[in-house]
């Protein structure tokens, strides 16, 4: 088989990892047109905030093991190829320098052993780095249960690696991949975690300056969201990961009885998404987003508006007094607003229009705040927007993972 077969091959089978935001695309270049989205290109954003295009492939879509969600599985009778270290190298290197990509995402089957396969996937990246003195961006698939030593040199090399957790609880895996344990996989997280400590973090580490991420299937197993988002949580705070990211279940050929025939409502990734946002950089609780016995997301507004509406007695907030922790609760707040608020208010009182040159988008907030005493609305009497009528509001830059980009919520 020549390269360029098994580079479509290799390229559609690393669709369905989704740490990189364009992963999925089916877009073909339009006749006379220029541009592609398929053939293992899509983009990713660097420890400083730039997008960058990457090659992103599997070594090889062979496998060992069966896990029932995987079209790559061993049972599964999709067209296999694999790819020798030099062809990834070589594809890399003629893609850089042609402009098209800025950097390499590989992730693979397991071959062989994970040992094996987690040595094949170093192998590229040391040639890169040593042989070619390749600068460009390397995000690496980090096979779990590998011993620390190949994980660290993983690390050395990479700028971010992934060992993917798939699936929020143990049940969940016993019963879709049974070959796969989370006692492992946080193992392996926990070993590139300490070995990050070690070296150093964040962007000038020589480390991992990146991080390590993972990814969770939504939607495979009737798991909720308060599973997904306490997992979620456990992995930033425990195991100091720097991202998450959220897959929707894609309903795969031939699958397994044990799996749902459709895909969950794309509007979930998306809820998912924006509590995260909310997690990690609004100070809520994964438990305060999913109370019982509301184990899921509304699907109908976004969980910042959900929780004001479930906790009416916390507002008014106050905008000239209250403390940052009470301001970016208030929906249409956003990080970098919130800021500006705090720095503005040393100086004088904040009136509306303070707000609008800070384009907050005041009528999303104006039910949840007061600039003056008397002069919030009472929330009683709030004609209600669209979105909670029940109908699903509609998705737009406001929501993640663009918003996740923006800072504003
Ligand atoms: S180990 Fe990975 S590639 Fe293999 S079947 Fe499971 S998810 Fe698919």
């Amino acid at each position: 088989m020549n390269v360029e077969s098994k580079l479509r091959i290799l390229a559609d089978a690393a669709k369905y990892d989704t740490s990189c935001a364009s992963s999925g695309s089916a877009r073909k270049r339009p006749d006379g047109g220029i541009g592609n989205g398929s053939n293992g290109i899509c983009h990713s954003y660097t420890p400083d905030g730039r997008c960058v295009s990457l090659l992103k492939i599997l070594l090889t879509n062979f496998c060992i093991f069966d896990c029932m969600y995987c079209v790559n599985r061993v049972s599964s009778d999709t067209p296999r190829a694999r790819f020798t270290v030099d062809e990834v190298v070589n594809l890399t290197l003629d893609f850089y320098k042609r402009n098209y990509i800025e950097g390499l995402f590989l992730s693979s089957g397991i071959i062989q052993t994970p040992e094996y396969t987690m040595e094949q996937l170093i192998a590229v990246a040391r040639k890169l780095r040593t042989e070619h003195r390749f600068g460009g961006y390397i995000h690496l698939k980090g096979i779990p249960g590998v011993s620390r030593e190949l994980l660290v040199e993983a690390g050395a090399l990479a700028d971010r690696l992934s060992v993917n957790i798939e699936l929020p609880t143990q049940k969940d895996l016993d019963r879709l991949a049974p070959a796969k344990s989370h006692v492992s996989i946080e193992r392996s997280m926990d070993q590139v975690r300490d070995a990050a400590q070690e070296h150093g973090t964040g962007r000038s580490s020589r480390f991992l300056p990146a991080g390590q991420s993972t990814q969770l299937i939504v939607g495979a197993t009737p798991g909720s969201d308060a599973e997904i988002l306490t997992r979620a949580s456990d992995l930033y705070r425990g195991r100091g990961l720097r991202r998450v990211y959220y897959s929707a279940f894609s309903p795969i050929p031939h699958a397994h009885s044990e799996l749902p025939s459709e895909a969950p409502p794309a509007v979930r990734e998306n809820r998912l998404y924006q509590a995260d946002w909310l997690m990690r950089f609004y100070g809520f609780a994964a438990g305060e987003l999913t109370p019982a016995p509301d184990a899921n997301l509304a699907l109908g507004m976004d969980p910042k508006l959900a929780w004001a509406l479930r906790h009416r007695e916390f507002f008014p907030v106050d905008v000239n007094t209250a403390p940052k922790e009470a301001l970016l609760r208030v929906p249409g707040f956003g990080v970098r607003n919130v800021k500006r608020i705090l720095s503005i208010r040393r100086f004088h009182r904040l009136d509306t229009m303070d707000l609008a040159k800070l384009r907050i988008p005041i009528r999303r907030a104006e039910p949840f705040i007061a600039l003056d005493p008397g002069s919030a609305r009472k929330l009683d009497s709030l004609h209600l927007p669209a979105q909670f009528s029940g109908r699903v509001e509609q998705l737009s830059l406001f929501d993640a993972p663009a918003l996740a980009r923006t800072g504003e919520f």
